[in-house]
């Protein structure tokens, strides 16, 4: 097929954009409500532009960027056209990766969900015997990657006698991995009457001769990309030299305070690299590459969805195809080698309905592909500039007040109004308010620093103690903030303040990074003391100063009889003497934290 035959049939634009709702097209009610659950208010572009032809039954290839919904606009009609009473398969879905399996056959049967269609994924790495098992079951829809359904085919324990549609989805990256062989094999042993389906953000030459030789008139159909992308995505460039990257990359970050982040580098190295350099940044950054296990990256990606890691430093290979919906940014912190790369990758955010921003940091090197870019794609990046380092320190600062106004705004005038207003008009009125907010902000810093200090230093598997979130464990203890003598109780009052000002920063940096006993030894001394464990900390908003007045609220004990506190950042130690252990962990449990109970537990022991 030469490039003119190709685009005399594809069809860009299908005349004035007739706006279709799900109810419009005619789908079955138990489609329609599984799509209202899912959260899907009318479809994408690409969904309606394909619809169609496909439920007409005829070949389509379809190109739309990476997160346009093109899953849904074959699942759609495929759960559509399944007959739920059959035990055969019907529809055969090939994808380039395991994950996208699975993602697709989470999609495929959350649609199908009310209309009893049921899905298997096929890929390589799980059970054999348990994936013939469910095939054997009588599953309609299978999704599943090209090297492990050919095993299947090969040994007789798939059967596609009776199906009637074929799938390749994301096919520029089934092919770019290498899979044209595996896919001709599939294919060449499919009943030749079947429709096919081939869903891609590129089509590059390969997938040209693909579809010439499987799919004679296809209806081609494309949502181009200003239509998705400009709408979807901002896409922003910062010139940079190219010789301090790790340093840049910081400073593009706080330039643009993202707030979670796809970060992509062109190397496996550099994954890790860069992710320790944004950790010692304070950030709170894993990385994911092709090195790790399967188990590792599943670990990684479900620590991702959970929140709890906002910074995912990830090669292509590692990142493809991944739902990582949420995450408000992709930085390019080397540019991708290749212009589908730079669409592949900025499709990763601002999915279907979300805005999503893309920044890349650019060298001189790059400027070609850039102009490449703008003329393949339309793509124009905004040029921005690195402001300098008063300009970051006005952002941080009014970032900061915000926060203030927000955590005191609206706070009752009581008995401090006075002594603010005279702290106001103190000739040290200045010095003061800065100390006090050096305490407010600086305070959870230096926790963090010293977590992060650690993992820089001594944790080889970073990525696996970030996960279990097992920071916990480290045995490093980190002082309680000062309690101000006016966060106490005022009938609690008698407490010595000295008791609360306990030795702050010295331990910090004394404390042993890698083995737990010179810890140990320190607390010897302090007899029967154990710790208990709750499981909120500062990233969740929870302050020491507020947790300890309010188990001096609940249990009528002054603070002297609390040891030292913790505070991680998702989780919280407290020590406490065994004469007060029972008694401080119900009144931790019932301290009411953004709607929910606390839950406090003994501490395991180290
Ligand atoms: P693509 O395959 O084009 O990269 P996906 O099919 O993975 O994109 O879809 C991207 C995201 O958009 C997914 O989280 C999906 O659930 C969501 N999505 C798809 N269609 C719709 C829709 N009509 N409305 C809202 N969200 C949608
Ligand atoms: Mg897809």
């Amino acid at each position: 097929m030469t490039n003119s035959e190709f685009e005399q049939v594809v069809d860009e634009d299908q005349g004035a954009e007739e706006e279709l709702s799900f109810e419009s097209m005619k789908l079955d009610e138990p489609i329609v409500k599984a799509l209202g659950e899912m959260g899907f208010e009318k479809p994408t572009p690409i969904q309606t532009r394909t619809y169609e032809s496909v439920m007409a039954g005829r070949d389509v290839i379809a190109m739309a960027q990476t997160g346009t919904g093109k899953t849904a606009a074959f699942g759609i009609p495929l759960v559509h056209k399944v007959d739920p009473e059959r035990r055969d398969v019907f529809a055969l879905i090939l994808t380039p990766t395991r994950e996208l399996a699975l993602q697709v056959t989470r999609e495929v049967s959350q649609i199908g969900r009310h209309r009893g269609v049921r899905t298997a994924a096929i890929y390589g790495g799980a059970s054999f015997t348990n994936q013939v098992k469910e095939i054997q079951s009588g599953v309609q829809i299978i999704a599943g990657t090209p090297g492990r359904v050919l095993d299947h085919i090969r040994r007789g324990t798939i059967r596609f006698e009776k199906l009637g549609v074929v799938v390749l989805d994301e096919a520029d990256e089934m092919l770019s991995m290498g899979f044209e062989k595996e896919i001709s094999e599939i294919i060449d042993g499919l009943p030749k009457k079947k429709q096919m389906l081939l869903f891609s953000a590129t089509i590059p030459d390969d997938i040209r001769r693909l579809s010439s030789r499987y799919m004679g008139q296809a209806d081609v159909i494309s949502v181009s990309g200003d239509e998705v992308a400009a709408k979807d995505v901002t896409h922003y460039m910062y010139l940079v030299s190219g010789t301090n990257r790790p340093v840049d990359l910081v400073r593009v970050i706080e330039a643009e305070r993202p707030e979670s982040s796809l970060v992509f580098c062109n190397t496996r190295d550099e994954t890790q690299t860069v992710a320790r350099y944004l950790k010692k940044a304070g950030y709170n950054a894993a990385w994911i590459n092709s090195d790790l296990s399967q188990n590792d990256r599943e670990k990684v990606m479900s620590s991702i969805r959970e929140g709890k890691i906002d910074f995912l430093v990830a090669t292509d290979v590692a990142a493809r195809g991944i739902d990582v919906s949420h995450l408000s940014h992709v930085i390019n912190y080397a540019f991708p080698e290749s212009l589908e790369g730079y669409i592949h990758r900025t499709g990763r955010t601002g999915r279907a309905g979300r805005a999503g921003v893309a920044v890349s940091l650019v060298t001189p090197q790059d400027i070609g592909n850039l102009y490449y870019l703008r003329l393949t794609y339309k793509l124009d990046l905004v040029e921005r500039t690195l402001p300098k380092e008063e300009t970051i320190r006005r952002k941080i600062e009014l970032e900061r007040i915000d926060q203030l106004r927000d955590r005191f705004g609206d706070a009752s005038v009581g008995e401090f109004y006075g002594l603010a207003a005279r702290v106001m008009h103190d000739a040290y009125a200045m010095k003061i308010v800065a100390g006090l907010l050096e305490e407010f902000f600086e305070g959870a810093e230096i926790e963090e620093q010293s977590l992060e200090a650690i993992d820089v230093i001594g944790i080889p598997k970073e990525v696996d103690e970030e996960l279990e979130g097992e920071e916990i464990v480290t045995p490093v203890h980190l002082e309680a903030e000062p309690i101000a003598e006016e966060e106490v109780e005022p009938e609690r009052s008698e407490v010595p303040i000295e008791a609360a000002h306990e030795p702050e920063e010295a331990e910090l940096e004394t404390a042993p990074v890698d083995g737990g006993d010179e810890a140990q030894a320190g607390r010897e001394d302090e007899g029967e003391e154990n710790e208990i464990y709750v499981d909120a900390g500062r990233k969740d908003g929870l302050r020491i100063s507020h947790l300890m007045k309010e188990i001096v609220r609940l249990t009528g004990l002054p603070r002297t009889s609390l040891g030292r506190v913790r505070m991680l950042t998702r989780s919280t130690f407290i020590q406490v003497s065994d004469e007060h252990f029972d008694k401080v962990l119900d009144a931790v449990a019932k301290i009411e934290f953004h709607g929910r109970a606390l839950k406090a537990e003994p501490a395991q022991q180290p």
